[in-house]
């Protein structure tokens, strides 16, 4: 079951790395059920093997797929699936939504923090926690700049002269107080 903010809901399929995406929708098909498209979320986790499923889906069946998701790890690389469907692909569209780093620029890469600080070695997957547990893995999305200076936000409040950017206001760099 997927949910919105806004009260909607709708049933939806688990997907595990073994479910076969052809098979399931052809098996769906052949039991009289419609379908007008496929939505594919968090769809990095997806096995480049089902990236090619959608694909031939979308070729023999006719049925447009969309998939969401992030492009790559907090070790800056492709996730298995994203890279895949990079290859694969119609269209790719960057969502115009823009995060931004803690600096006020714009966030392009993903870091994982570990009790405060930026880990960038381990497993791919490390689901976060969104709770309040300081200790706990949590996301973060950072400036390339400050991926590449393991800065996250508690690195910089935490530091009196963190390493400024050239073009880096300096002041402004804790104006938030957070
Ligand atoms: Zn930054």
């Amino acid at each position: 079951m997927i949910s919105s903010r806004i009260g909607l809901s709708k049933s939806a399929t688990g997907v595990s790395e073994h479910l076969d995406l052809w098979a399931h929708l052809v098996r769906d098909l052949t039991h009289g059920h419609t379908v007008d498209f496929i939505i594919c979320d968090e769809a990095q986790f997806y096995r480049s093997e089902q990236i090619d499923q959608l694909a031939r889906i979308v070729d023999e069946l006719h049925i447009d797929v969309f998939c969401f998701g992030i492009m790559a790890d907090f070790r800056t690389k492709l996730f298995p699936g994203s890279k895949r469907l990079v290859e694969l692909c119609d269209r790719m569209e960057t969502l115009q939504v823009s995060p931004l780093c803690w600096c006020g620029q714009r966030a392009t890469h993903n870091a994982r923090v570990v009790n405060g600080e930026m880990i960038v070695e381990g497993s791919q997957v490390v689901v976060g926690d969104t709770g309040a547990d300081k200790d706990a893995v949590h996301y973060e999305v950072l400036c390339r700049a400050h991926h590449r200076l393991r800065a996250p936000r508690s690195v910089a409040n935490s530091t009196l002269s963190p390493e400024a950017l050239p073009d880096d206001p300096g002041p402004a760099l804790t104006a938030d107080g957070s």
